[in-house]
């Protein structure tokens, strides 16, 4: 590779406070915890990470609050490479937060997204130049909907390819999917923003745009003439927390490399693989030569 692929993240950035408990707590009940930790994490800055482990050339557009976590956020960022010139923090607001309990062998999570709400149409358009000069531009949907539907508009008149990681799910509009080059929700997700279609009926009506990801089987999409699976490797799988943002952040890096779309699709799934092997969304991330020692 000659040149450094140069992927931005438009997205959010949290810290999650994590505890484990035997017991979930009832209404009004207070119980004892094993443990509490706090861990970086937002699907935006997952993604921008993960790019980065793989070696592009990444830069975050988001925002923290001015508080202690703010601080920690963008010192994460720094320590993975990540460009941050773009996160501004929010002053007098609090950084964007998950409240994580696992209990009872299943997640419950609260997620307050405070400085998450600055990252507005006003604030990305102080960042076209950044946004112009893009291979590829990744966004998720744990921002405002105004601000995804402006980063489409700005993507298809700039000519940037832009990726739409549905994530979480909500419905979206035909001039959205129409302006994203690539869209990819989970099967739970693709449900939710197709009404209910059938992931087959999807699949056809957006050909090599649309791709299904479907955890350990792989990922799925219709290349014209025929639907293909194009499946992930067998692992011994630890936390799956934060699979889905390694491989969207793989697929973005070997697309904007100008891999083919299977070949991005399968050094995504390798990547993806990989990460669920390790505890903690980004504790798993890959780097580069992780990803290429097991192609
Ligand atoms: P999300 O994490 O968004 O729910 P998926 O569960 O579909 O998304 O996982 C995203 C991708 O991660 C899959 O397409 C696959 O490449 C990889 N992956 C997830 N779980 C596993 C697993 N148990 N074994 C191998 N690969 C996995």
């Amino acid at each position: 590779m000659s040149k450094k692929a140069k992927v931005t993240v438009i997205g959010s950035s949290s810290m999650d406070l994590v505890v484990t408990s035997s017991k979930r707590p009832g209404a009004g009940e207070t119980v004892l915890g094993e443990s509490f930790k706090t861990v970086p994490g937002g699907k935006g800055a997952n993604q921008a990470v993960a790019a980065a482990r793989l070696g592009a050339e990444v830069t975050m557009i988001g925002r923290v609050g001015d508080d202690h976590y703010g601080k920690i956020i963008l010192d994460n960022f720094k320590q993975n490479g990540v460009i941050v010139d773009y996160v501004e923090p929010v002053t007098d607001m609090e950084s964007g937060t998950a409240h994580i309990i696992l209990a009872e062998g299943d997640n419950s999570i609260v997620f307050v997204k405070a400085a998450n709400d600055e990252v507005t149409p006003a604030y990305v358009e102080q960042t076209v130049e950044v946004i112009k000069n893009s291979d590829i531009v990744l966004i998720q949907q744990e921002i405002p909907e105004e601000t995804v539907e402006h980063v489409a508009a700005l993507c298809s008149e700039l000519g940037v390819p832009l990726m739409l990681n549905p994530a979480p799910a909500r419905p979206v509009s035909d001039e959205l999917i129409e302006k994203a080059a690539y869209i990819t929700p989970n099967e739970h997700e693709a449900k939710i923003i197709f009404d209910g279609a059938s992931v087959h009926d999807s699949l056809r009506k957006y050909p090599n745009k649309l791709l299904v990801t479907e955890g350990k089987n792989g990922v799925r999409f219709y290349d014209g003439a025929e639907e293909i699976l194009v499946p992930s490797y067998a692992v011994e799988a630890v936390d799956t927390t934060g699979a889905g943002d390694t491989f969207n952040a793989a697929f973005a890096v070997a697309l904007a490399e100008g891999k083919s779309l299977q070949d991005s699709i399968k050094f995504a799934n390798r990547a993806a693989s990989l990460s669920v092997m390790k505890f903690g969304a980004q504790g798993g991330m890959p780097t580069r030569d992780e990803v290429e020692a097991n192609l």
